[in-house]
């Protein structure tokens, strides 16, 4: 499965496709088109300040662009960022799978409502002690990893037996670095059902010390969709390398104001913040950590309290890596517009049997139209909401397929 050549040689082309017409339409008021997809091009490697300039602008003018230029109906329409118009996306993830992630982190989620990432040592995982170094930690089991994901939460890996995978390809074995990737991923398709791994047949990945390189990048697209790696610069909506996904460290001394910073940068990048927690200790010290550096859940509490609170999309990692690679890649067109309604498409070109999560699109009908219901090629009711503003939402997959608005009479 060599995912990436493939699939960023079309992303690339979209993104292309789009900045050249946006480009277009700013040199040549008037001029329109029938397609448009999320604006958000910001580049990682200008100032933060920038960065937040130029995507507000782009997106901006995004919504002015006509997309049914020269009918008596004019329709507008986006696709929007993050799902349901959220400001930013943050992901938490659980590295290793020990058994405080499962008594303590997994049900604080459940409270919230919240679905988290378990990226999990699947080798000592039926002995359920792993031997990290002098330290003995123990380990959910595969049942109780099962019930993770009949939660909704996302099971990944975190290779057989934690090694040090760069030291290992530094040393040239690369035959031990293709097995801890790939017995790995094995082992979860064995325990866990297809329907339950949310990736949709996409595992995803996270390096053992979140150490990785350029040569295990190239054995892990065999086997993953994508992978999460250690710190770097903040992440904007724009996912660029889909195995060095940057994540922010959790560690015992992080206090709870030095997170909420961190998501207000990300939130003005209109970015995507994944937290990289291990350990967990209740307040009352009744349960012991067994993770790596252990945080309590009185402070985890306040962070997802607080995303539950402020515009962040908070969901498993492979869900927003998806979202975000299809938003990237995607074309909303409107096909038709008559008294009787809308007709749009929207189409990513990707394999949509790994790419099937669902884009939050809005459409602004003209302005005597009344939308009655939004239905499926397949006549599945969509539900939508009409905003304020006039605009409606509702999220569509984007498989190309035509998707009708119809009015009221
Ligand atoms: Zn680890």
């Amino acid at each position: 499965m060599r995912f990436k050549a493939l699939l960023y040689r079309k992303v690339l082309q979209r993104i292309f496709g789009k900045l050249l017409l946006l480009c277009f339409c700013f040199v040549l008021p008037g001029c329109a088109s029938g397609k448009l997809g999320d604006a958000s091009t910001a580049a990682s490697s200008v100032p933060a300040e920038q960065m937040i300039e130029k995507s507000a602008e782009l997106k901006e003018e995004q919504t002015r662009l006509p997309v049914s230029p020269g009918t008596a109906f004019e329709v507008r329409g986006r696709i929007l960022t993050w799902r349901d118009g959220k400001q930013a996306a943050c992901s938490i993830t659980f590295d290793d799978g020990t058994m405080d992630q499962y008594s303590l982190g997994a049900p604080l989620l459940d409270a919230y409502g919240l679905r988290g990432t378990f990226f999990i040592i699947t080798g000592p995982r039926d002995e359920g002690v792993w031997k990290d170094n002098e330290k003995q930690r123990s380990l959910f089991s595969w049942e109780q990893a099962v019930l993770l994901a009949e939660g909704g939460h996302e099971i990944g890996s975190h290779s057989v037996g934690h090694p040090d995978l760069r030291q290992l390809d530094r040393e040239g074995q690369k035959e031990t670095v293709i097995a801890e990737l790939q017995d790995s991923a094995e082992a979860i398709r064995r325990r866990i059902s297809p329907e339950l791994l949310s990736s949709e047949g996409g595992l995803t990945f996270c390096w053992p010390y979140w150490r990785t390189n350029g040569n295990l990048v190239k054995e892990a697209e065999q086997f993953y969709l994508a992978a999460r790696a250690g710190e770097g610069p903040f992440m904007s909506s724009i996912v660029r390398d889909p195995y060095e996904i940057h994540s922010e460290m959790v560690l015992s001394t992080d206090s709870f104001p030095g997170w909420v910073r961190k998501l207000q940068i990300s939130s003005q990048l209109r970015g995507w913040t994944v937290f990289s927690f291990h350990g967990f200790y209740s307040a009352g010290g009744n349960t012991k950590a067994s993770g790596w550096q252990p945080v309590s859940t009185g402070k985890m509490e306040a962070l997802l309290l607080h995303l539950s609170e402020n515009s962040f999309w908070t969901a498993p990692f492979g869900e927003v890596f998806r979202y975000a690679v299809e938003r990237q890649a995607a074309v909303l067109d409107i096909e038709e517009v008559s008294p009787d309604g809308i007709v749009i498409k929207l189409e990513d070109g990707l394999d949509d049997s790994m790419y099937s999560q669902p884009l939050s699109v809005e459409i602004f009908p003209p302005g005597d139209m009344n939308i009655e219901i939004i239905k499926s090629a397949r006549d599945e009711e969509i539900p939508f909401q009409l905003l304020e503003n006039g605009w409606l939402r509702f999220d569509v997959r984007p498989d190309g397929s035509p998707i009708i608005l119809k009015s009221s009479p």
